[in-house]
């Protein structure tokens, strides 16, 4: 059994011994002077997996997410993305500060936007209003409880870009899509086919101490590379890091799976807890989200008696967030259920 639960976040997974393996053995170039043959060859295998003609290699999803509103808004133009999106709520105001674009954000249902507000959102073009000039999609939704955004509502928004194009491009923030590939079954390159940039991360459920890739067309991904530059994020030897990169897209997709079943465990476990609002419709992938409505006051009491049971959890926005990884096991979930019972009975 683990010393600590750790239900933070899935990005608190430690590297596998194959990726310490990896680490130790990777060649190393310099990735400013173009000639970092891990990192190239990281880049080449997830556009290839994704279906993009390039990709280029970035330390945070957040840099990735920003390079990509940045390649597709200027100044003073605007972006259309889902109410809970990471990339308007968790990425420290970074639309306004790198892009220096605004965000119209769509109240949707589980991170989902309705494609007919979507189409209504788009602003006229004329001298009065900012220029609508990309729509986001974040999927999975972290703040959904790692909800699923379904295929169908990505194509049905990506007619509505085609109609725009090609003055609106569409970027998906995969921070999570591993998980949506995997619940569903339904192949990457199907999934990111109807974008013009797709963002992911290496450091979540794939267990990379860090790194993100960013995907898309030649041109766009030249462009990234140098925004990525001005931005810091040109990181020399950086094959040492995207090594693991490539452990986690060869050996780490599959047993997300797993995380899937531990998270649908946990949640059936909550279910029977006193007062608990859980909407079980949203336990898709590897999150578990729940509120005790009317007490959130004690949240912050309850999250150290939780530790005090070596169960580390986080409260955000008025509720519980639970994500399952490859550093929790059943044990863990009964060790949580146990504590939770504790407080909550
Ligand atoms: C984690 C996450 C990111 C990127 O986060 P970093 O900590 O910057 O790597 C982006 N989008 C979503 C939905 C995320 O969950």
């Amino acid at each position: 059994m683990h010393e600590i639960s750790d239900f933070r976040s899935d990005t608190v997974t430690r590297p596998t011994p194959e990726m310490y393996e990896a680490m130790r053995t990777a060649p190393l170039g310099d990735d400013v002077l173009g000639d970092e043959p891990t990192v190239k060859k990281l880049e080449k295998m997830v556009a290839d997996m994704l279906g993009k003609e390039a990709a280029v290699y970035l330390p945070s999803g957040t840099q990735s997410n920003q390079v990509a509103i940045a390649l597709h808004c200027n100044r003073g133009q605007e972006l259309i993305c889902e109410f809970l999106s990471h990339t308007y709520n968790n990425e420290s105001g970074a639309i306004a500060f790198i892009a220096g674009a605004q965000v119209r954000p769509i109240h949707g249902k589980r991170g989902v936007m309705d494609p007919a507000e979507v189409e209504k959102m788009i602003r006229p073009v004329n001298l009065h209003q900012p220029r609508t000039t990309l729509i986001t999609v974040e999927n999975t939704s972290n703040a959904a409880g790692g909800a699923i955004v379904p295929l169908e509502n990505i194509l049905a928004i990506a007619d509505i870009v085609k109609k725009n194009k090609p003055n609106i491009k569409y970027h998906l923030d995969g921070a999570r899509l591993w998980n949506a590939h995997v619940a569903t079954g339904i192949p990457l390159r199907q999934w990111c086919a109807p974008f013009d940039t797709v963002s992911v991360c290496l450091s979540k459920g794939l267990c990379s101490p860090v790194g993100s890739v960013l995907v898309g067309g030649r041109d766009d991904i030249e462009r990234a590379r140098y925004l990525r530059k001005q931005l810091g994020g040109g990181m020399r030897q950086s094959g040492i890091l995207a090594a693991c990169g490539i452990v986690s897209v060869t050996k780490m997709i599959d047993r997300l799976a797993e995380d899937h079943k531990k998270a649908h465990r946990l949640a059936e476990g909550v279910t029977a807890l006193k007062g608990v609002d859980i909407d079980m419709s949203t336990v898709q992938t590897n999150i578990v989200n729940f509120g005790v409505p009317g007490r959130e006051r004690e949240f912050e009491g309850w999250r150290k008696r939780l530790q005090e049971e070596r169960v580390l959890a986080l409260h955000l926005n008025s509720r519980w967030r639970f994500v399952m990884h490859n550093d929790v096991d059943h044990d863990d979930v009964d060790r949580a259920l146990k504590a939770l019972r504790a407080i909550l009975s």
